[in-house]
């Protein structure tokens, strides 16, 4: 069995799951295959009147999920509020796409013929999850999943068990048995309905996803992954640094800097005093505690071993000459709190600079000029998201050709996902075809060209 507690109540049990093995894997997959089977062939309408009651379904239990989240994975209450809403809109979004197009027709190749491609469902799409949006993701997965046709097997991260099970039997109470189910469990378990499943559509770490793709391509089933990142905001002369401190502050410690889309390297380009002096005002005005409470901006990090993680990181920074500007200790109370925090004086190939925390912290580098700038924002192994800010046109156009990321904000936050647009990044960021918007019709189908010679 598996334990998922609350982050800033660890003696608070949520739910205690089963770590499910193979066969149980073998038999949630088996049982969304046939209900897919019929599912991809009801009328669009269908899908789309189904895709709206799951809609329904989440939004008349939006109270009780908002609670569950803040519960389970410490997330601040305005940003589940947020989360929970953007899921119902997700639904609702493709409940509709399902009426697009699904096709295209072609010239005839001898004048009689008709000669048409159409998109087809793989059959029963594995979604494997973090716990950091525990409803969002699972949505802007299944959602596409369901409307282009697919069942889904959805394996979430351990330590957002009972956000998934209550998600799931929302939308489950829209469709057809069988055809959306969760299988609880750790890595094993994902291993499982890789080995299991028509599709796998995966988010975590590097490490957990190259080990998905590689099993996936052993088996020759469609994958993608979205992965980390180590998000650079790179601040020119010309901004306002009063506005850009505040904004970047949010985006590097907002739930506990715990978003793939989180800052976690400001790059300023000349004098860094006046932005490294209110970058430290602004995180420091950033409530630290209870997420319940609507004013809290920063809970806890997910677990022990995360807090350490940061902390550790603190420390290996300040051995290597860095800074503390602000934070690099715990926070209290008797969660896993840990004080927002801020370092500079390191080189942009220090580790710290280079590699994924996932929490709380943030390091601020000078440059010179804005090549300079561009060299450290593209130069580590990710490709996630990268910020701009600036109110010069020109400088823009030049950096947005330059930067080598997935995202790019212009004047805008690293972390902010619109779901009904492409996203993802390079490098070691991300695998495969872009999830959300029409772009998850890529993955959640493939292309069948048809020919009819009349007789
Ligand atoms: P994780 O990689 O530890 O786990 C993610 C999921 O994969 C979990 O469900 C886990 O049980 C499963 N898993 C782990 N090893 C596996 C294996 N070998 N085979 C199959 N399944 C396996 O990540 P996490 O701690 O849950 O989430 C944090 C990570 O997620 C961070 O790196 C963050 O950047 C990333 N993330 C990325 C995005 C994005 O869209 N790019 C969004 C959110 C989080």
């Amino acid at each position: 069995m598996i334990e998922s507690r609350s982050p800033q109540q660890p003696n608070d049990l949520v739910v205690l799951v089963p770590d499910n093995g193979i066969e149980a894997v073998a038999e949630s997959v088996e049982l969304s295959r046939v209900a897919a089977a019929a599912w991809r062939r009801l009328p669009a309408l269908a899908r789309a009147q189904a895709l709206d009651a799951a809609a329904d379904s989440l939004a008349s239990a939006s109270t009780e999920l908002i609670d569950l989240v803040v519960r389970e994975v410490g997330k601040p209450l305005q940003e589940a509020i947020g989360e929970v809403a953007r899921t119902v809109a997700i639904f609702r979004y493709y409940a509709q796409a399902t009426l697009d197009p699904d096709g295209e027709t072609y010239p005839s190749p001898d004048g009689t013929a008709m000669l048409m491609s159409r998109r087809r469902a793989h059959g029963v799409a594995g979604l494997i999850t973090p716990w950091n949006f525990p409803v969002a993701i699972p949505a802007w997965k299944a959602a596409p999943a369901l409307a282009y046709g697919n069942g889904v097997v959805l394996k979430p991260a351990p330590e957002a068990s009972a956000v998934a099970m209550r998600l799931a039997e929302c939308c489950a109470s829209a469709l057809p048995d069988g055809l959306f189910s969760v299988v609880t469990g750790g890595a094993d378990t994902g291993r499982a309905v890789v080995e299991t499943v028509d599709a796998v559509s995966f988010t975590g770490s590097v490490p957990a996803g190259n080990t998905v793709a590689s099993a996936a391509a052993a088996r020759g089933i469609p994958c993608q992954a979205e992965m980390g990142g180590q998000n650079a905001a790179i601040v020119l002369c010309d901004a306002d640094v009063e506005g850009v401190a505040g904004v970047i502050a949010t985006a590097a410690m907002g739930y506990a800097g715990q978003k793939c889309t989180a800052t976690s390297r400001v790059v300023v380009v000349g004098n860094p005093a006046p932005l490294t002096e209110a970058l430290v005002a602004a995180v420091e005005a950033l409530i630290v505690g209870n997420p319940a409470m609507t004013s809290t901006d920063v809970g806890p990090v997910i677990t022990s071993r995360a807090r350490d993680r940061v902390l550790a990181a603190t420390e290996e920074a300040r051995a290597r000459g860095g800074r503390l500007l602000t934070g690099g200790h715990r926070g209290d109370g008797e969660g896993w709190f840990v004080a927002p925090t801020l370092i500079d004086g390191l080189r942009p190939d220090d580790r710290i600079a280079q590699e994924e925390v996932f929490g709380p912290i943030c390091v601020v580098l000078s440059v010179p000029d804005e090549a300079t700038a561009l060299a450290v924002a593209n130069g580590v192994a990710y490709g996630l998201v990268t910020s701009v800010f600036t109110e010069d046109l020109n400088r823009t156009l030049s950096l947005v050709e330059g930067l080598d990321t997935g995202l790019i904000r212009i004047n805008s936050p690293t972390s902010g996902v619109e779901f009904y647009a492409p996203f993802g990044g390079t490098k070691a960021s991300s695998f495969g075809p872009r999830e959300q918007g029409k772009a998850a019709k890529e993955f959640y189908s493939t292309t069948q060209t048809i020919t009819i010679a009349l007789a």
